[in-house]
């Protein structure tokens, strides 16, 4: 059993598509354990995307990651890790598989409709940096 944090984005929670995103999950063996809508701030931001500091799209990450609601969730269930990254599909969606959420439901590789934890290590501190463990049911 493992838990995973996911991140509905910007561009996913304008196009109304929350629903059909949980979906894929609930319908892939994944349990919902906490959720939250939350507009996050450039500091949040920066600071969650720590790792890419260095990166030329930095800038832009941290721009269209604070530019509406997200909402975050933690994914509980079998290897909830990979199996996250399998239903996200590649970070460019027109590289993402078909029947992927990104490719059906992002349009570029910044607006790329959802994140997900990379390891279970990550998983854990990205968890910590969104809930408390009274949020996790
Ligand atoms: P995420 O961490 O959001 O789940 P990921 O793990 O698939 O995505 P990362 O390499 O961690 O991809 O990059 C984090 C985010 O930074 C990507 O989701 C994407 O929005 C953005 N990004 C990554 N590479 C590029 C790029 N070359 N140009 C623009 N944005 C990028
Ligand atoms: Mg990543």
């Amino acid at each position: 059993m493992e838990r995973t944090l996911s991140i509905i984005k910007p561009d996913a929670v304008a196009k109304n598509v929350i629903g059909k995103i949980v979906d894929r999950f609930e319908s892939n063996g994944l349990r919902i354990v906490g959720m939250k809508k939350i507009q996050l701030s450039k500091s949040d931001a920066g600071k969650f995307y720590e790792v890419h500091a260095g990166r030329p799209f930095f800038g832009e990450l941290v721009e269209f990651m604070t530019s509406g609601p997200v909402v975050a969730m933690v994914l509980e269930g079998e290897n909830a890790v990979a199996k996250n990254r399998e239903l996200m599909g590649a970070t460019n969606p027109k590289e993402a598989e078909a029947g992927t959420i990104r490719a059906d439901f992002a349009q570029s590789i910044d607006a790329n409709a959802v994140h997900g934890s990379d390891s279970l290590e990550n998983a854990k501190i990205e968890i910590d940096f969104f809930f408390a463990g009274r949020e996790l049911l």
